[in-house]
């Protein structure tokens, strides 16, 4: 018998039909003899809907008004799922985040977990009850109603999983599982039965919305096994842990993943000297933009280049800091190119084995695909390429490395 804490999110409890077929999945984990603790975002949209209400009356309502408005939409699921599993004869009690006391910092709209107490639930569960709480939400020290930012219920049901030391913290969502890479750019796409967190963390960074981010963050950090499944067709899903698949089937490549929004920024002929680095990323990064792949060339001349990538929505007020630092710096020229987009190679087999930087640039230069950029890290390789070829590039990527084929069948060539 072990317990187990489930997460169900909004399209998996977006009508009272599919919230009944939630409370019958959570019964046959107890009939399996599990304990179950449910976590549940809001019925799909409804976030949405009352954030539309808030804005109705303001462009900025107040972050602690906000999230009492918001938090009510998961206070909703949390009792209506409760009462279908007791008209089935299965005693649930419902918890919101303040009942539980998931105590977080008091950064409304984007608050961390930082406590919870796990007591009262254990002695529910003894006492053979299934507990449900609300996603996404918690209390600060002062009594307030906090929420954890979108999509922060996959967050709570980690930090629950943790708090519980449940043996697996499992996410049940509208995809089956966590694909080699968007099965709509590349149909063969497969599913993954494993992937390791930091894998996880690149592709989701990258683009795969399949879980919050902070959530792998967190089950990394407290090694808790998350498990990626459907809500709506049976299946296992693919695990989220820190074991590597073993030598044998071990792939190179685990994953492709890729971004769309993507700018480029280059200042050429900048004086080669201490301190221009700074004086050229600094004002972005006061300004909050997020930079990405940074190369500088090699001087030359007493001058250098150098480029960077920032998100597309930051390329107008980037290239405006860049122009201004260029003027400053005596630089030569400022480029830009918001049309171009990231693919990056993920895989924890990387590690041990050599050439596949190679590799990847082969394919890419049988499609004819001009590689703008290269950015390695021990588990990846990213390169940036122009927009028009990213669904190529990930194709062409896919079937270079084999990656529509199960580890350990069909040769690894
Ligand atoms: N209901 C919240 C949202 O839509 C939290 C969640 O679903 O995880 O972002
Ligand atoms: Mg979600």
């Amino acid at each position: 018998m072990s317990l187990i804490v489930q997460k169900y999110g909004g399209t998996s409890v977006g009508s009272i039909e599919r919230i009944e077929r939630v409370a019958e999945k959570v019964i046959g984990y107890r009939h399996r003899g599990h304990d179950v603790v449910v976590v549940v975002s809001a019925m799909s949209g409804e976030t949405d809907r009352l954030l539309g209400l808030a804005r109705a009356i303001t462009s900025r309502p107040k972050p602690r008004e906000l999230d009492v408005l918001l938090a009510t939409g998961e206070q909703v699921t949390i009792a209506l799922l409760c009462i279908a599993l007791e008209k089935r004869g299965y005693p649930a009690l419902s918890y919101t985040g303040s009942q539980v006391h998931i105590l977080t910092d008091s950064a409304f709209n984007k608050a961390r977990i930082k406590e919870i107490e796990a007591r009262h639930i254990h002695a529910d569960l003894e006492a053979g009850r299934v507990v449900v709480v609300a996603g996404f939400q918690g209390i600060d020290e002062h009594g307030n109603i906090t929420t954890l930012g979108r999509g922060g219920s996959d967050t709570t049901a980690v930090a629950l999983a943790a708090a519980l030391k449940a043996a697996e913290c499992q996410i049940f969502t509208d995809v089956d599982g966590v694909y080699t890479t968007d099965p709509r750019v590349v149909p063969e796409a497969r599913r993954l039965d494993r992937i390791t967190f930091e894998e996880m963390l690149e592709m989701a960074s990258l683009g795969s919305k399949v879980l919050q981010i902070r959530s792998v963050e967190f089950a990394g950090k407290y090694n808790v096994p998350l498990r990626v499944l459907s809500s709506f067709e049976e299946g296992e899903g693919t695990l989220i842990t820190y074991e590597e698949a073993t030598l044998m089937e071990e792939p190179l490549v685990s994953g492709i993943a890729f971004s769309r929004n993507e700018a480029k920024l280059t200042i050429l002929g900048v004086p080669d000297r201490p301190g221009v680095a700074y004086k050229i990323l600094g004002p972005i990064a006061a300004e909050n933009v997020e930079v990405d792949m940074i190369v500088q060339n090699i001087g030359q001349d007493g001058t250098t280049d150098f480029t960077f990538t920032v998100g597309r929505n930051d390329y107008e007020r980037s290239l405006e800091i860049l122009n201004t630092q260029a003027k400053e710096l005596g630089a030569r020229k400022v480029e830009g190119d918001n049309k171009t987009a990231k693919i990056s190679l993920v895989g924890v087999g990387m590690r041990s084995h050599a050439g596949i930087a190679s590799r990847m640039f082969q394919a890419l230069a049988t499609e004819g695909i001009n590689i703008r950029m290269i950015s390695t890290s021990e588990i990846k390789i990213s390169v940036v390429v122009d927009e028009k070829y990213l669904e190529l590039g990930v194709r062409a990527l896919h079937e270079a490395f084999h990656l529509d084929r199960a580890p350990g069948t069909a040769g690894r060539a």
